[in-house]
């Protein structure tokens, strides 16, 4: 093949990856709408779409409204033609999901399950997995693969979990992982993995900051609905700025890390160990909550208004702290507005919106991210 040859080929390969995504985003749409938004000729449109069709990738759902002339078909992304599982890996319990290739969730469940390293953890998470996609009636064939979300950092260039302080793990080769599943497998840091689902639901390509609050304090940037990695893929651990001088001990070994003052584990152990409950004794009015809150909200705060004033764009609060918290996310702004040097305003904080199983959405939505871009 000459260069042009291959040229041409690769022209082609990026317009069908163009359309696809169009459709994809855009729900039902017609050749002549792909073609004026797309500024592609409607037979270049017409042809792609044909073959997008012949891959069982889109399908026809009946024609549009005529407006004069023929009546163009209504074309939509197939829904069951491909599937990706998401796997959640904690260390008191596993998440799942299925998705299908629109990133509509098909099931998902919750396992109690304390982790332990070795074989015997994973074959039985492996098992649970079949179980689960059995369950969910899911075709291997038409899966594309498993996204697993780990608590730790993961060097994708190495093929290593490098850190996970939750799980005790240093340098783990993902495929001693990856060998307990037979599917391709795809890996996110956790706190990574739940901001998947925001940024790659986000409406504008704008920079957004997601701040993973769970038992532990993680984070990750977003720009153009992509994740900043960083040099060390370390982009995003918020958890371990300083946030008091020679504060409280981190699990990490140093002090005065935000993890140590706003993980959700300060409100968890407050309140029986439910950060559901502390939330409904703070809406009774308890004192002693009241007082812990308060504490919490401005270090919180404090963190929120240093990355803003870094980074100059929404900060978006998840993990069990945005699902849980609701309306009291009113007191973090106003403190946050405080705060702000340059306007009385803490609007640009705001809850995520996925609430359930985000870390596992989140991965399997990378896999199916991963298999669109190749279309
Ligand atoms: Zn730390």
């Amino acid at each position: 093949m000459n260069r042009q040859q291959v040229t041409n080929i690769e022209v082609k390969k990026a317009n069908r990856n163009r359309v696809f995504r169009y459709i994809y985003k855009n729900g039902t749409v017609s050749n002549p709408d792909i073609s004026y938004e797309m500024k592609m000729s409607l037979p270049t449109v017409t042809q792609i779409t044909r073959e997008l069709i012949e891959k069982g990738l889109i399908e026809e759902l009946g024609e549009f409204q005529s407006t004069g002339g023929r009546r163009a078909k209504a074309l939509s992304v197939a829904t069951n033609v491909k599937e990706a599982a998401g796997l959640d890996i904690t260390r008191d319990h596993v998440s799942m999901v299925l998705i299908n290739l629109k990133g509509e969730v098909l099931k998902s469940a919750c396992i109690e399950k304390d982790y332990s390293p070795g074989e015997a953890y994973y074959h039985s998470v492996s098992q649970w997995l079949e179980n689960f996609l059995d369950e969910g009636g899911a075709d291997r064939e038409r899966l594309l693969g498993l996204g697993i979300s780990y608590p730790g950092i993961i060097d994708q260039e190495k093929g290593m979990a490098t850190f996970s302080h939750v799980l005790g793990e240093k340098s783990v080769p993902l495929e001693n992982i990856s060998r307990y599943f037979p599917y391709p497998c795809y890996f996110l840091n956790d706190a990574n993995a739940a901001a998947y689902v925001e940024g790659s639901r986000a409406e504008s390509a704008e920079r957004f900051v997601y701040m993973f609050v769970a038992n532990m304090v993680g984070g990750a940037i977003f720009e153009n609905y992509e994740m900043v990695q960083g040099k060390n893929f370390r982009c995003g651990e918020i958890g371990h700025m300083t946030i008091v001088p020679d504060g409280e001990l981190c699990y990490c070994g140093k002090k005065g890390h935000l993890d140590t003052y706003c993980s959700a584990k300060r409100l968890k152990e407050a309140a029986d160990g439910s950060i559901e409950e502390f939330f409904r004794r703070l809406d009774q009015g308890d004192g002693k909550l009241a007082g812990i809150w308060d504490r919490y909200t401005t270090y919180m705060a404090m963190a929120v208004n240093n990355i803003h004033m870094l980074l100059d764009c929404d900060v978006v609060l998840g993990g069990y702290l945005g699902r849980y918290m609701g309306d009291h996310i009113r007191d973090i702004r106003n403190k946050v507005a405080q705060r702000n040097t340059f306007e009385e305003d803490g609007s640009f904080v705001r809850a995520c919106k996925c609430r359930i199983d985000e870390a596992a959405l989140g991965v399997a939505l990378k896999v199916v991210a991963n298999f669109i871009e190749q279309i």
